[in-house]
């Protein structure tokens, strides 16, 4: 077998198939990567969504028999919606990242892995493939660097000369002794726009995310948002692209070349009102297919209130006291009484008073005090 013209084909066939860049690593172990990994998690600087295992995401070798390569694929994804509503007083609306644009990346991208692999199974019907995004046990970002898809940003994204950072990842391990390609140099230079921006200081250092701190993990999250980010998430529902959107790199890059990635724009920036009393059976129907609803409804609501706090919406008070009174979920109900306390007027105040009579949920209860203090702070 010539390897070097199979490589050739793969990357001839990938550019007919939607996948905007290849590249080729080694399956080494990420040594590299283990230490930080480690040091992450002893620093308790780790989101909780990866896999556990650290061994395992970085010794390819611990996941599939005698690897011999990785194919890293990366899609470039737009970073400008056409004719985006506006958000005004009386009709404010909410936004989701930019890489919870269109059909969930997971399946757009496993299409294009299958599609792949098929292809490679025909050339050597011995081949053996094992593909992931995102979920998987590797770490994209690390087999991007290292196969030279771009080079790892401040911002801890990989970032490509081509379509800047705004890129998703997926590889697959392969037992095809592919040529591996060369890492990119590390082009951010003097540049610190990214640490300087972030709204909750997330970024601790040039590569090094706390994601506890990181608005893009905590939109995620289920329970009550800690006070000190409350005012940091503003109008985001699901992700955060700060410290994307003022990277010089990515200056200038709006790709548009996958019809599945392109939003709606009344689905990834959502009127907030209609959020807080949609059923689970509409949610599914209209962000079902967004990767921003992963979670459920719960934090894309517990999001809504907080946003509607941020713009302290008049117009939603009725609405989020008829939360408050009524919603099952504590962590919406008392981010909802926050919500109020935050917004303020007589009915808010009325109604926090009248809920602190009636709330038996401790914790409800703490968040219709934190309510009623914003009042007496006037
Ligand atoms: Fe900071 Fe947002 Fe970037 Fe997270 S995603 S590091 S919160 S700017
Ligand atoms: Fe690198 Fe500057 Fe972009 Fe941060 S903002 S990733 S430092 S180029």
């Amino acid at each position: 077998m010539d390897w070097q013209q199979l490589k050739e084909e793969i990357i001839a066939y990938s550019r007919t198939i939607g996948i905007d860049k290849i590249g080729f690593a080694a399956p080494d172990p990420f040594t590299e990567m283990k230490n930080r990994l480690i040091r992450q998690q002893e620093l308790g600087y780790q989101s909780g969504f990866e896999e556990k295992d650290i061994e395992k995401r970085v010794d390819p070798s611990l996941i599939f028999e005698e690897p011999r390569s990785i194919i890293s694929i990366a899609l470039a994804y737009p970073s400008k919606m056409k004719n985006a509503p506006r958000s005004k007083r009386g009709d404010r609306r909410g936004i989701f990242c930019r890489a919870s644009w269109g059909t969930d990346y997971h399946v757009v991208l496993k299409d294009r892995l299958d599609k792949l692999e098929q292809f490679i199974k025909e050339k050597v019907p011995d081949a053996v493939c094992r593909s992931m995004v995102d979920t998987g046990e590797l770490v994209d970002r690390a087999v991007a660097e290292r196969a030279g898809i771009g080079w790892s940003g401040k911002n801890c994204s990989i970032i490509t000369p081509e379509f800047g950072s705004y890129v998703y990842l997926g590889e697959m391990i392969t037992n095809l002794p592919l040529e591996p390609d060369e890492p990119m140099e590390e082009q951010c230079g003097e540049c610190t726009k990214c640490l300087d921006v972030c709204p909750t200081g997330a970024l601790v250092g040039p590569g090094q995310l706390n994601a506890q701190r990181c608005i893009a993990f905590l939109t995620q999250t289920k329970g009550f948002l800690p006070d000190e980010f409350r005012d940091k998430i503003g109008n985001r529902l699901y992700g955060c692209d700060t410290c994307q959107t003022v990277c010089p790199k990515n200056k200038g890059k709006d790709f548009h070349l996958h019809e599945e990635m392109e939003p709606d724009p009344e689905i990834a920036k959502p009127r907030l009102l209609p959020l807080l009393s949609i059923s689970n059976r509409e949610f599914k129907e209209k962000f079902g297919h967004i990767s921003g609803a992963w979670r459920g409804k719960k934090p894309i609501q517990r999001n809504a209130i907080l946003a509607l706090a941020h713009y302290k919406e008049e117009a939603a008070v009725w609405e989020l006291i008829n939360v408050m009174r009524s919603d099952e979920r504590p962590v919406i109900r008392g981010t909802a009484a926050w919500a109020l306390g935050k917004i303020g007027g007589n009915e808010a105040y009325e109604a926090l008073l009248e809920a602190k009579e009636r709330e038996k949920d401790p914790d409800v209860l703490a968040e219709i005090v934190k309510g009623l203090a914003f009042f007496e702070a006037e």
